[in-house]
């Protein structure tokens, strides 16, 4: 038979996902394993927003919609990040896709030449380098150490460009690091690809999500000129927890989203309808319900990272937001955990998951080793059995 696609041949499957399912499997097996692999809110989608959609269904709104979305959710966008993140759009500009990865995956389409350079820091959320070379492009990996609390500095993005260099993608706050760049931080980056004339693609998903009092500076608020350049992502799976809902979007340039939609008009046609309908009521309808589940992620954070410092041989920083840690397991390395001798993460994360019935990501599908991701969008419940299991797994 003849060779299939080299690119589609080369592509990984999701390091989460895979977790995910696992996971899912053990349980539907019987087992009592806790999970803290897959990021999503435990959370139900309010009650609202569901009833929303009943009605769209019942009244017969089940037809197609123009591919880039129905002007209300693009309009219900603009309006939502003009409130939330001071930064201005028209409905032309916005492109509505199946779910934020959907609404990279077409961006990274729309502007990736074969051969080009996509600037992306370390540690990164596994999707982004596997749809950088699905669109013929070539990863650069900046590496973002712990002692520099996972961030990047300017002068690092500054070496790192070259004449091929197209793209730098940020993810803000981060999955998988929680970590969140200051305004000032931020500025020093966005100076690097005006300068360099790079696009930019700035992932906010996260950006409800926020602890200690912190607030948030979308990377296009930092003026017009970075503005011209960013392929703003955001969706409402993390903020109004629908995540099965599968609606994403961006907001650029008005060219860059008129491509965008004729791409989309040969792929997925337009998201679902229902959902869009859905997702006009989560960006306009009261927003009181996401502060109360923040809220709930904060105690989380502040219980899970003050237990996990308190056991010997491991560590992780305090993230500002998102609902992640990264767990430092580097004095682990070259110990016997669970019956197997521990080399790397994944060894890790396997044996904790076959002995110690909790499922963790190793972070090697993230860019870097030593350390496993764990997920706060977990009940309470769960992430005082996962850390009771997880300091007897260490012990
Ligand atoms: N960006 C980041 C950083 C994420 O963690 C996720 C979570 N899956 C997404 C995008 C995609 O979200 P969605 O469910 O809307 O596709
Ligand atoms: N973003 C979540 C995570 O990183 C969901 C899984 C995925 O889409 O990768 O766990």
């Amino acid at each position: 038979m003849k060779e299939i696609s080299r690119i589609a041949a080369a592509v990984q499957a999701s390091t989460t996902l895979k977790v995910d399912a696992l996971f899912k499997q053990m349980k539907a097996d019987g087992l009592d394993v806790v999970g803290f692999g897959a990021g999503e809110p435990d959370f139900d989608t309010p009650d609202n927003i569901k009833e929303v959609a009943y009605n769209a269904i019942r009244d017969g709104q089940t037809k197609y919609t123009p591919s880039n979305g129905t002007l209300e959710l693009r309009e219900a966008v603009a309006k939502r990040l003009f409130a939330d993140c001071n930064v201005q759009y028209s409905s032309n500009q916005i492109v509505v896709a199946s779910g934020a990865k959907h609404s990279i995956y077409i961006a990274l389409q729309t502007l990736i030449n074969p051969g080009d350079e996509v600037l992306l820091p370390a540690p990164y959320w596994v999707t982004y380098e596997e749809a950088i070379k699905m669109s013929g492009g070539v990863p650069v990996i900046i590496n973002a150490p712990e002692s520099q609390d996972f961030k990047i500095t300017s002068q690092q993005l500054e070496n790192a460009v070259t004449d091929k260099t197209k793209l730098f993608i940020l993810n803000n706050p981060s999955n998988p690091t929680g970590m969140l760049y200051s305004e000032t931080e931020l500025k020093a980056l966005a100076d690097v690809c005006v300068a360099h004339d790079l696009y930019i693609l700035s992932d906010e998903i996260y950006y409800k999500l926020l602890y200690d009092g912190k607030t948030f500076t979308s990377m296009a608020a930092l003026g017009e000129e970075i503005k011209a350049r960013t392929i703003l992502v955001n969706g409402v799976s993390k903020s109004y927890a629908m995540t099965g809902w599968r609606i994403g979007y961006t907001a650029s340039d008005a060219k860059i989203a008129e491509v965008m939609s004729n791409y989309l008009s040969h792929s997925t046609s337009s998201p679902s309808t229902i959902s869009q309908i859905a997702a006009v009521e989560a960006l306009n309808g009261p927003q009181e319900g996401i502060d109360a589940m923040r809220d709930v992620f904060e105690q989380r954070r502040n219980y899970i990272t003050e237990r996990v410092n308190s056991i010997d041989g491991i560590s992780c920083r305090i993230p500002e937001g998102a609902f992640y840690i990264m767990i430092n397991i580097e004095k682990l390395i070259g110990r016997t955990l669970g019956g197997k001798i521990i080399n790397n993460s994944d060894d890790f994360s396997l044996a904790f998951l076959e002995s110690g019935l909790v499922a963790v990501v190793s972070c090697t599908g993230f860019g870097c080793d030593n350390f496993v991701r764990l997920t706060y969008a977990a009940s309470m419940e769960s992430i005082k059995e996962g850390l009771d299991r997880l300091e007897t797994f260490v012990k």
